[in-house]
Parts: C-alpha cells; sequence; structure tokens
C-alpha cells in the first residue's frame, strides 16, 4: 500500500498555546510555514516550530481556520473507515448517557473529533449540520457511516448556517437518504414533540436544553400553604410547614419556541402556562406541541417581543411564579457581547420584577462570547436594581450528548440558572 505523505503545518514559535491546551483550530497567523501543497479539505500534520508532532486535522487554504485538529494520534489514517470509527465511538459514547438513544445530538463536531459536522437523530431520521470544508468533501463517507452507525432510514440536510461562508460554501438543505418525511415525532422527558426538520430552526428541536428543561420539575410546583415567610422557612433549624397538597405555579416561559420549557412546565404540574415569540411559526408549533400531550387548555400563546411585552406585564403589574427566560443567542462574536449584556440585564431586571416572592427565575444564554460569569454578574447587577434577594438554586449547562471539548470556549456556549426570587426589605 502506498503511504501518503501529508503536507506540514509548522507553527510559529511565538504563539499562545491554545493547541497545546486542547483548542482545535489553528489560525492563519499562526502558521510560520506550510511544508507540501495541501489543498482545501486534505489531511494535514500540524507540528509546533521545532517540529514537534501536535496533531492531524483538515486544512483550508482561504479560512481564518486554516486547520481544525481532528486527532493527537500521528498513526491515524484521517480517511472514511476512521470517520466511521469516530462516528461509533460518539454513539457508544451517547449510549452510555441517553435515556432514548434515537433522540439526541449524535455528533458535536469538535468535541467529537469530526470538526464541522454535526449529526441530530430524531429517530429513523438523521438531520446533519456541515459547517467546514473538510466535511463537505467527505458528504458521501458522511451518508454511508451515519447510515450505518446510527441504523437511520432517513438522512436530512440542513447545512444552511450562516457561518458556511468562511469556509467558502454555500447554504445546502435536502433529502440525502430518503424518503425524508417533514416533520418527526420524537419523544423528550415523557412528552412529545413534533419536529418540523425542513423548516424548523437549526436542526429542528434544541437538544442542548434537554436536561435543564428537566431541571424545572421542582420550581413549577409549590405546597398548597407555601406563603412567603423568609423569616420563618429559612432559619436554619425551622421545620417547613407540612404539605397538605400542592399548587401549580403560574409561569411565564418567553421565547418558547416550539414549547419546550412551557410544555415540561406543564408535565410537572404547573397550574398555567404562559408562553410567548415573536415568530407566528414557532407558536403553531407550540400550539401542536400542547395539543398532542393534552395541555392546550393550561396553555396561553401569545405573539410578541419578549422585551416590550416584559415591560407592558411590569406597568399591568402581572406576576408569574416562575419566570423562564431562554432567549437566542444576543452575541456571536466578542464586538457584540457589550449589547448583549445589556439585553440580558434587561430581561433579566423584567422577569424578576414580574416573580411572586419566593417564585423562581429560570434563566439561560447561549451566547458562546457572554462567559458565565459576565452573564451571572449581569443577573445580579439585575436583581440589585429590581430590589431582590437572588438565592442560586441550580447552575447548569449543555445536556449530555453535547460534550464539551476542554481548551475550546466555542462549544461551552450554553448557561442555565434556576434561582429563587425574594423581595428587599
Ligand atoms: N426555549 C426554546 C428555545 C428558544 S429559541 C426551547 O426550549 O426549545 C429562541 C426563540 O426566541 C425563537 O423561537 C425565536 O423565534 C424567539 N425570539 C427571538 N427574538 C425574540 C423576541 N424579541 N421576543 C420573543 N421571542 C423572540
Amino acid at each position: 500500500m502506498e503511504v501518503q505523505r501529508l503536507a506540514e503545518v509548522w507553527l510559529k514559535r511565538e504563539r499562545r498555546k491554545r493547541i497545546e491546551a486542547g483548542h482545535p483550530w489553528v489560525y492563519r497567523g499562526e502558521i510560520a510555514q506550510v511544508k507540501g501543497d495541501p489543498a482545501t479539505g486534505d489531511a494535514v500534520q500540524v507540528r509546533n516550530h521545532q517540529g514537534h508532532f501536535l496533531g492531524q486535522g483538515f486544512y483550508h487554504d482561504q479560512s481564518q481556520i486554516a486547520v481544525r485538529i481532528a486527532t493527537h494520534n500521528d498513526r491515524e489514517t484521517l480517511d472514511a473507515v476512521w470517520l466511521r470509527g469516530r462516528m461509533a465511538q460518539a454513539y457508544a459514547y451517547r449510549k452510555r448517557w441517553l435515556p432514548q438513544v434515537e433522540f439526541g445530538r449524535m455528533v458535536y463536531g469538535e468535541a467529537d473529533g469530526l470538526p464541522g459536522l454535526i449529526v441530530d437523530r430524531y429517530g429513523a431520521v438523521a438531520v446533519l449540520q456541515i459547517a467546514s470544508a473538510a466535511m463537505d468533501k467527505r458528504l458521501d463517507s458522511i451518508v454511508e457511516a451515519v447510515r450505518e452507525v446510527f441504523g437511520v432510514e432517513a438522512i436530512y440536510e440542513r447545512s444552511d448556517a450562516p457561518t458556511r461562508s468562511f469556509e467558502g460554501l454555500a447554504p445546502r438543505t435536502g433529502c440525502l437518504l430518503g424518503p425524508c418525511p417533514d416533520e418527526v415525532e420524537i419523544k423528550e422527558n415523557g412528552l412529545r414533540f413534533v419536529v418540523d426538520i425542513a423548516h424548523g430552526n437549526k436542526t429542528g428541536h434544541f437538544y442542548d436544553q434537554r436536561d435543564n428543561r428537566a431541571a424545572i420539575a421542582s420550581v413549577v410546583r409549590f405546597a398548597a400553604d407555601e406563603k412567603p415567610r423568609p423569616d420563618l422557612r429559612y432559619r436554619e433549624g425551622v421545620e417547613e410547614p407540612a404539605v397538605s397538597g400542592r399548587r401549580g405555579a403560574q409561569v411565564l416561559d418567553c421565547f418558547c419556541h416550539s414549547g419546550g420549557f412551557a410544555l415540561h412546565a406543564l408535565h410537572y404540574g404547573a397550574a398555567h402556562v404562559t408562553a410567548v415569540d415573536i415568530s407566528g411559526q414557532a407558536l403553531d408549533a407550540a400550539r401542536r406541541n400542547a395539543d398532542l400531550n393534552g395541555y392546550g387548555e393550561r396553555l396561553d400563546l401569545v405573539a410578541a417581543n419578549a422585551f416590550d411585552l416584559l415591560r407592558e406585564y411590569e406597568r399591568l403589574e402581572r406576576r408569574f411564579d416562575v419566570v423562564i427566560l431562554d432567549p437566542p443567542a444576543f452575541a456571536k462574536n466578542r464586538q457584540a457581547v457589550e449589547g448583549a449584556l445589556r439585553g440580558y440585564k434587561d430581561i433579566n431586571l423584567r422577569a424578576q420584577k414580574l416573580i411572586s416572592d419566593g417564585g423562581f427565575l429560570v434563566t439561560a444564554s447561549c451566547s458562546h462570547p457572554v462567559s458565565v460569569d459576565m452573564w451571572r454578574a449581569v443577573v445580579a447587577e439585575a436583581a440589585e436594581d429590581a430590589h431582590k434577594v437572588l438565592r442560586l438554586v441550580e447552575l447548569r449547562g449543555l445536556a449530555k450528548d453535547h460534550p464539551q471539548l476542554v481548551g475550546m470556549p466555542e462549544n461551552d456556549y450554553l448557561k442555565f440558572a434556576i434561582y429563587e426570587v425574594r423581595s428587599r426589605g
């Protein structure tokens, strides 16, 4: 067998040691020299300025990300067999963590050693999202491997993320292995959801919040006689009043999309949920999902800009036991962080003002440039301005089928927290 010598990308001496710390991207400006003539998508070796091997990855001759490292092993050959092996490893990992492995993220790009490839599974249908030229060139092998490894009957492509343009790729969507249904039904934490794989956001459903949706179970029900008595209830050694029943919470779910959190709240015993989204399509999906689960009667859907509606509810002195905030990413890059923080502060402030004493704020951010510390600081500032005392109940992140590569902050984007909210004074 002919052994092909890979081109070598030698890095500068005076670069930050990001690769050594686990980051899988080599930026153009970090390269001292390319030995050989690699084409976009080719496998290359990455070496430091002394020629020590750092990893193997895929080259791009234009993109700012010049190499995406896929392995730290110099004996692997990055071919179709390797690709299939990587998927099998990714699958084994999901089987360990997911109660229902047919519903979840099967491949999470760089974190699974398949840079630029996302595979979400909706039962017998897989939805692919490709963000790198290297994976784009390997589309046929990917389709074959996904079919074989995950045993799916259909594969739909949703490669329409704007970041594709950085790799010189046009958007592309469509059925790769068929026939592909437009919609599929999935199960999540005992609830049924219809997912529109062709038109829904991203690949159709946000699996990243699955475990966080389950985490709201304990905040949407209160003891029937539970009254705000901060003086008694939280003094150490003082017993909680006997629970003579439970009452469901009044919940406001802003940015509800297809009803992910709203339906979980109803499922876990909320008395009523008001769910808000700016998109009519999202609200239609939420309505359908509510009816599918038999929760339609306890749900009000409101088409509105959540920023405006929170203000309006404040003016009307509306009160909720629980407010849920799961907005879209306000910042997609560092330049947008400041504006994003203002946005997070605004909604977290308004939401806290609507929460009845002893209720809960369930809040999230999926902006990767906004760190968890920045975001928590903003929630704390909002509490100060709203004259509230917050207690952090739980701080969480991505669901387990989105493993986070340590050293790559970009794939650790989701922040999720539950706070108890009480008035000052
Ligand atoms: N909570 C959802 C995911 C939310 S995604 C879940 O669990 O699946 C973000 C949603 O916010 C999208 O559905 C989008 O339509 C909506 N959105 C964006 N800007 C908005 C705004 N200003 N007001 C209300 N909804 C908004």
